[in-house]
């Protein structure tokens, strides 16, 4: 699929011209994937101004996808049932396959993921990866709240990139090039729905037993799966891209 045209967007653009872009371009055939971070509370705002700007009914409108894997944090939940009763759009909350938990946990146990990089990706595939493509069945398009400045594995990522792990469709990355102070200063000035674990020190969220706060000044990411090399830290969601503006070449 081509994914960039004449009038997409430069790099350097405004993280809000890949929004209006993205809502224009592929509308209800756009999905965001929400973690229920501050990154992607702000994006589910932004869709949802974007999408009313131009009239569109939650038909319409670009979707929310929620991957719920059964080990969320309590507040998490809250700041869906928010999100859910402030924005008119669709929150599709997707749960991992029934039979490959039963399996994972009758036969490696509740905390395998604690065991190795493999047994924590073979979780990871399980809660999150799986129920990932199926709620990208039938998108054109889906964005994520990713960052440079979240991670080491991050650094090189693109505000469009081709999903070549997902039958080539666009992902949008709007706030790829976005700075932690940009990002406070845009969520406090719309006033968005801020999960409260930010403000205990964890600036990345993720399932329970595999995120925790960090000290002040350590890396946004160093919370997440701690006990892992900083190189592995990704659980299978982001991979696979290249840059549609290269002629595909990997990124
Ligand atoms: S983050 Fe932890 S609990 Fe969540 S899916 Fe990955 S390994 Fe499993």
């Amino acid at each position: 699929m081509t994914v960039a045209s004449e009038e997409t967007p430069s790099e350097e653009a405004p993280w809000s011209a890949w929004i209006d872009w993205s809502v224009a371009r592929f509308g209800a055939s756009l999905r965001l994937a929400c973690s229920l971070s501050v990154e992607d509370t702000l994006l589910v705002d932004a869709l949802a101004e974007s999408a009313a700007r131009r009239g569109l009914a939650r038909s319409h409108a670009p979707q929310v996808f929620v991957l719920d894997t059964g080990r969320l944090h309590e507040e998490s939940y809250r700041v869906l049932a928010s999100l859910r009763e402030r924005y008119d759009l669709t929150f599709d909350v997707r749960a991992p396959a029934t039979r490959s938990l039963e399996d994972l946990v009758r036969n490696r146990g509740p905390l395998s993921f604690y065991d190795s990089v493999e047994a924590r990706r073979e979780c990871c595939g399980i809660r999150k990866v799986e129920p990932l493509a199926r709620a990208l069945d039938g998108a054109s398009a889906w964005m994520t709240g990713q960052r440079r400045a979240q991670a080491v594995t991050r650094t090189s990522l693109l505000p469009l990139e081709r999903d070549d792990a997902h039958r080539g469709i666009a992902k949008v990355n709007p706030l790829a090039l976005v700075t932690d102070e940009a990002l406070w200063a845009e969520a406090e000035r719309r006033s968005v729905v801020i999960h409260p674990l930010h403000r205990q020190g964890y600036p990345s969220i993720g399932c329970a037993p595999c995120t925790r706060a960090v000290a002040p000044g350590e890396d946004a990411r160093a919370g997440r799966w701690w006990w892992e090399d900083p190189a592995h830290k990704e659980c299978g969601l982001h991979v696979a891209r290249s840059n549609p503006q290269t002629g595909g070449k990997p990124t």
